[in-house]
């Protein structure tokens, strides 16, 4: 490709990142991403209900003016999921819909919505959603080749390939550790493991009890060994678990659609590319989403950047310079990293940060 606007280049003591290939003149757009799952917020279920909204992409079909596309398995009372192309049909099927398509059966459905009964973020099922890709992968990948066994492990890793996997229980730390000193021994010993059984257990059962329902298998010859090894294997452990919903936590972007009563609903979503972006307190892109159309988000040069120089975003929910510095620090400690941008820099030499480093080690 001649025209590549960026590359996606491991840097540094920050993981990945984008790196320009080119001056990028202030407005241009960079790129334009739909999000790799997404959901909303459980209290907008009624909502949802009533609107019609894709299920792969959440473009708001009635904004759409095209006629909107049904699930495979649709019938009378069965899936009701409807999709703004076949383009996104296609796509769900190959994220696993199958897992949780209404049609699938009722059980699966009374799981579902048991999940949503305590997930008030969506974030139960977008780790499902996860899951449901993965189980997918593993599948399809064992299926097709008779004599190389390719485990959920690996089917996880082409799935959430290049996501920043930071522990849940990590950044529960560092949320903690800003208003109250916890101990690592406190921590490891109780807060976590309580907090995981309170709260991430009752999810974590019911995904599992949902991705072993063996009827969504049924539907391909291989299953039943396929079955026993996939739940068997360490894709379940509690650990691997809190690997999956660590991604969202530390990748997500809140989602937004406003709908025609003037309504606005609220989620968040996993952007491949976009979460590969890293913070800078001056970053040189602004993000746009189309409130009126849907999920996905659009990156704009906020200034003129030059060619082999790192296209940044801010995890901060304001523009950076409308806080004051001890609150920017704040709510950057969440994302355990040391800002090294200009501001953060310039800052810290004139001495407002005198015990950085100090707090840089306890997390
Ligand atoms: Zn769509
Ligand atoms: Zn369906
Ligand atoms: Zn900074």
């Amino acid at each position: 490709m001649t025209d590549k606007t960026f590359n996606i280049e491991l840097i540094d003591g920050k993981g990945n990142g984008l790196i320009a290939l080119r001056d990028i003149s202030k407005r241009e757009i960079i790129f334009k991403e739909k999000p790799f799952v997404w959901e909303f917020k459980s209290k907008y279920n009624e909502a949802k209900k009533q609107v019609k909204l894709c299920h792969l992409c959440g473009a708001y079909l009635s904004h759409a003016k095209i006629d909107p596309v049904k699930c495979f398995h649709s019938n009378e009372n069965g899936c009701n999921a409807l999709y703004c192309s076949e383009e996104c049909r296609e796509s769900d099927k190959n994220r696993g819909h199958k897992w949780i398509c209404k049609e699938s059966n009722s059980f699966t459905h009374s799981l579902i919505k048991q999940l949503e009964d305590f997930d008030e973020n969506g974030h139960f099922r977008l780790c499902l959603y996860v899951y449901c890709m993965i189980a997918k992968v593993y599948e399809e990948t064992n299926i097709s080749n008779d004599n190389v066994f390719f485990s959920p492990i690996e089917a996880a890793e082409q799935v959430l390939n290049g996501f920043h996997m930071a522990d849940f229980c990590k950044i529960m730390k560092a949320i903690r550790d800003n208003t109250l000193e916890v101990n690592d021994d406190l921590f490891h010993n109780i807060i976590a493991p309580a907090y995981f059984v309170s709260y991430l257990n009752g999810g974590y059962e019911i995904i599992k009890e949902i991705m072993k329902d063996p009827s969504s298998w049924k539907s391909h010859d291989a299953n039943d060994e396929l079955l026993t090894k996939f739940m068997s294997s360490d894709i379940f452990s509690e650990s691997y678990f809190r690997n999956i919903m660590g991604a969202f936590l530390s990748n997500n972007l809140e989602i937004k659609i406003i709908l025609e009563n003037n309504e606005m609903l609220i989620g968040s979503g996993l952007y491949s590319t976009y979460s590969k972006m890293n913070h800078s307190c001056e970053c040189n892109t602004i993000v746009e989403t189309d409130l009126y159309c849907g999920t996905e988000v659009i990156v704009i040069a906020a200034r003129d950047i030059k060619k082999g120089e790192e296209i940044m975003t801010t995890y901060l929910h304001e523009d950076p310079k409308l806080y004051a510095v001890k609150h920017r620090k704040r709510d950057l400690i969440q994302y355990l990293f040391h800002c090294k941008c200009n501001l953060c820099t310039i800052e810290e030499s004139e001495g407002g940060g005198e015990d950085d480093d100090a707090s840089q080690e306890d997390y």
